[in-house]
């Protein structure tokens, strides 16, 4: 049965569809607007959406695409001469088949191009807020010029998600993340190591809605003073990145904390769903993602009902496709492709994420009618250049260390593996006596066992905590030399 007539038999038999658009209506009445907020209420809009009309909802989509199309080659100097050698004309832009005939953007081809990227001009309603850099982790910086609208959107996207989460805007939210992005909304500098930053709202609704209070720490301080600060704060939600967290897990916390956690959201990179699983034992909680990245905000945000990632079709168009570029059929991983539908001042318009996901089918449990996926796994393309093997072995290597520290709460602080030149692996350790001596002999034989890789290769476990890559800001637990720079 088609999901369109699955609509239709829910509302002759009893209207479930109506009773899932009054819970979430129900859910969105804890969230109240600031007295002093006067502009327009979306929220309620972006609610009503995700239970209309699949078809109206497929027309308007259409029509919000043509415009990006045809403002991109009324103002963007790079589409209009890209198209152009492509035989597309402006006349065909709203044609069937045009959209995905045109070439994609590349992260290089937006770095190269950046100035012939710019608009000319936003549309009538729209102007240029500002400009979002990449925190420059995976690989070369990449700048991308805002448009108000465009960044507006991710306020109201993050307020959609966190009532799809259930997170109740009364209690207390930490975050534990990089210095830079807990500074954003103060003076834009770097949030220092060591200190507690307290706020009086959420991070991003603070024009928007009440909340109540919300706190941040750098996740570059040691994994004993972010354990020192969730338990003093017994945060009732938990913001932060997989890498953190997983460090974070292996930790001993107390009780009492973890019995206040209600939830865990996960976000910048990708958590891979063992670590997921594991962690979600440790923290006794749910944990929740969302999948975004700079150059657009947020993209899709995972539902609690069917386990899957929504597309915030408002703000976003998704192409799952396959290495020939078509789409990928249900079920099938493809690179994930993105087109900002409101970002005036420099529309990206089929650009290649660099990560991959499984498309899904249009029948989700929770009844939302917009596209959806599953199973994103970041950085595809650049683990797929390295030496075959390379990433089972980190994988092989992490489960390890995973198994050992969640046997002993609090023996390893903080780990990272690394991958240089010439077939040389490192395993980088601030752990206990015990724990360097308890897991010396488990991986290295784990990457004696290992017969994954097919070339020459060493293995050296260090005790410390000089870790690598951390010129990028951001700490990754798999590092590797090899990586490509995009
Ligand atoms: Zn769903």
């Amino acid at each position: 049965m088609g999901f369109r007539e699955n609509l239709r038999t829910n509302r002759q038999v009893g209207g479930v569809l109506h009773s899932r658009l009054r819970e979430e209506q129900e859910a969105q009445a804890v969230w109240r607007y600031k007295p002093e907020y006067q502009g327009e209420r979306l929220a309620e809009q972006l609610l009503a959406n995700e239970f209309a009309d699949s078809e109206l909802l497929n027309a308007k989509r259409q029509r919000a695409l043509q415009q990006v199309l045809e403002h991109a080659y009324d103002t963007v100097p790079y589409y209009r001469h890209l198209w152009f050698q492509n035989r597309v004309r402006r006349r065909q832009l709203g044609a069937t088949g045009t959209f995905e005939s045109l070439p994609l953007l590349s992260k290089a081809d937006l770095v190269a191009n950046y100035q012939q990227l710019k608009a000319s001009r936003c549309i009538a309603d729209d102007k240029l807020a500002g400009i979002s850099k990449t925190s420059g982790t995976t690989g070369q910086p990449v700048k991308v010029d805002q448009s108000l609208r465009s960044r507006r959107m991710f306020a109201w996207l993050k307020q959609r998600e966190l009532r799809w989460f259930r997170f109740d805007p009364a209690l207390t939210h930490l975050s534990i993340r990089p210095g830079e992005e807990l500074a954003i909304g103060n003076d834009g500098r770097r949030w220092p190591d060591g200190k507690v930053l307290k706020l009086e709202c959420w991070p991003y609704l603070q024009s928007l809605f009440q909340t109540g209070p919300a706190f941040g720490f750098a996740s570059t301080n040691a994994v004993a003073q972010q354990v020192r600060i969730l338990e003093e704060v017994k945060p009732d939600y938990l913001l932060i990145e997989p890498a953190t967290l997983e460090n974070l897990a292996m930790q001993s916390i107390d009780d009492a904390t973890l019995a206040h956690l209600q939830g865990v959201q996960v976000i910048s990179q990708t958590l891979t769903a063992d670590m997921r699983a594991t962690i979600k034992q440790v923290m006794q909680t749910a944990i929740l993602q969302n999948y975004g990245f700079n150059e657009i905000g947020l993209v899709a945000s995972l539902c609690r009902e069917g386990g899957r990632y929504h597309v915030h079709d408002e703000h976003a168009l998704v192409e799952i496709l396959t290495e020939s570029d078509q789409q990928a059929a249900v079920g099938e991983r493809g690179k994930l492709v993105v087109t900002c539908l409101t970002n005036s001042a420099m529309p990206l318009i089929r650009y290649d994420s660099g990560d991959s996901a499984v498309r899904a089918d249009d029948l989700c449990e929770c009844g939302r009618t917009s596209p959806s996926f599953i199973d994103v796994e970041g950085r595809y393309r650049r683990l797929a250049q390295l030496p075959p093997g390379s990433y089972q072995l980190f994988k092989a290597i992490q489960a390890e260390v995973n198994h050992y520290a969640r046997n002993k709460p609090g023996s390893v602080f903080q780990y990272q593996f690394c991958q240089m030149l010439q077939g040389r692996f490192e395993l980088i350790m601030d752990c206990s006596d015990e724990a360097f001596a308890d897991l010396s002999r488990s991986v290295n034989s784990v990457f004696e066992q290992s017969e994954i890789l097919d070339m020459p290769a060493t293995f050296e476990f260090v005790r410390g905590r000089q870790f690598r890559g951390l010129e990028k800001r951001k700490f990754q637990i798999f590092w590797s030399e090899l990586m490509p720079d995009h």
